[in-house]
């Protein structure tokens, strides 16, 4: 029985973590949970699953909900968040919240050792060399539950490191992968919205249509994996089958496939080492599929990629700042302050006007990262 605390329960990702504990209750115990405001859905999980602890964004929903379920403790907030992740008797903390607000719980359940399932990248991105360090000083096995890192995670399985040549990303192109950079000028929220492959947050699937998403993939792959940035490939492939690709010293590629479910990565994170069979569960037909399309990736099309690969080289405190960039300016393209192309340009402008700390310690970080917020909240007015 793993004994779980899962940060965004109410998301996209954090939904299929629930099915997925539903569906094997007993291989798996919700002990804690995280949510932001949406206290529907929380209260709905509460009924099914009966955590001990639940934390929501709010003093004042943590409140009413008390009120609710007696039995259950309750907090909120960012001390909320880290309270679930260092819950005592949970072992695999799953982080699946939005954005680098994960960070700061995600290091508190690195220091009690406790096993990480992430999917929350945005930590990775801030802060990947601490989350690292940590990791490896506390014992703590990090674990991706994004698609294509489970799929290299998968494929790296059992080989020697040292002969790895190279990392190929795949990258489904997102919303408006048939648009020229030109015709990207009038697209509206509701058209970026509309993937063609996945179904997931907001967030994630504007960073999608404007090709960030992969670029802090290819930040993810190298935190996770030590790999140089040289040696981290993106290559388009419409279809969603093969999730990643691992190159070998010798030329042989082993590669992961698979029906797009994020259900899949999810709860290989939580099975790992082992593998039980998904409820409903769709199989690969590659008759059916008939053909796999690849492309090479146009970097001036997808200027958020470039400007990731810039930063990723640069290292340090840029990869903040980018990130919280992106962060803040996609929620102003979903409120619909700013165009769609803006996006990148108020990531640009960031990174043009930031200087670099290389090394920095968390302190540095969350201040480059409110620091960030404001100038984009500036920029914007
Ligand atoms: P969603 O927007 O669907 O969900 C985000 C979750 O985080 C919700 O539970 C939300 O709560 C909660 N949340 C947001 N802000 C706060 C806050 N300040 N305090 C507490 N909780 C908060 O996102 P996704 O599930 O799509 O993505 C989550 C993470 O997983 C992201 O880092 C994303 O990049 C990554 N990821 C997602 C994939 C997907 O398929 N969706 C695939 C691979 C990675 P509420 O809704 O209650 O307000
Ligand atoms: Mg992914």
């Amino acid at each position: 029985m793993k004994k779980i605390s899962l940060l965004g329960a109410t998301g996209s990702i954090g939904l299929q973590t629930i099915d997925i504990i539903r569906s094997n209750p007993q291989a798996f115990k919700l002990v804690a949970l995280a949510a932001g405001k949406n206290i529907e859905k929380t209260t709905e999980i509460i009924k099914a699953l009966e955590p001990e602890l639940v934390s929501v964004q709010r003093a004042s929903d943590a409140a009413t909900l008390q009120r609710l379920f007696p039995k259950v403790t309750f907090t909120y907030g960012a001390e909320g968040l880290v309270e679930v992740a260092t819950h005592p008797q949970t072992t695999v903390l799953v982080n699946a919240v939005l954005g680098s607000v994960g960070l700061a719980s995600t290091l508190a359940a690195i220091k009690m050792g406790k096993t990480i399932a992430i999917a929350n990248k945005e930590t990775l991105v801030t802060a990947g060399h601490l989350v690292m360090k940590e990791a490896k000083k506390y014992n703590a096995p990090i674990l991706p539950v994004d698609s294509e890192h489970s799929a290299l995670f998968q494929a790296m399985n059992g080989e020697n490191p040292k002969n790895i040549s190279r990392l190929v990303i795949t990258a489904s192109g997102g919303s408006f992968r048939d648009k020229t950079r030109d015709e990207l000028k009038n697209v509206t929220v509701k058209d970026a919205l509309n993937h063609p492959n996945w179904s997931m947050g907001a967030k994630i699937t504007i960073d999608s249509a404007t090709m960030m998403n992969k670029g802090l993939e290819v930040i993810e792959a190298h935190v996770l994996f030590d790999m140089p940035y040289d040696n981290i490939d993106v290559l388009l492939h419409r279809e969603s089958i093969i999730h990643s690709m691992v190159e070998f010293d010798d030329t042989s590629v082993i590669a992961q496939l698979g029906t797009p479910d994020m259900r899949v990565p999810i709860q290989y994170a939580l099975t790992y080492p082992e593998r039980i069979t998904l409820q409903q569960g769709k199989r690969l037909n590659l008759a059916e599929i008939g053909q796999l399309h690849f492309e090479e990736m146009d970097f001036k099309r997808y200027r958020a990629l470039q400007l990731a690969y810039d930063a990723g080289r640069e290292g340090g405190t840029i990869l903040t700042a980018m990130n919280a960039a992106n962060e803040a300016a996609v929620a102003a393209f979903l409120r619909g302050e700013l165009s769609f192309l803006a996006i990148d340009e108020t990531i640009e402008r960031i990174m043009h006007e930031h200087k670099t700390i290389v090394q920095p310690d968390l302190e540095t970080i969350l201040a480059v990262d409110s620091e960030t917020r404001k100038r984009v909240a500036d920029m914007i007015k």
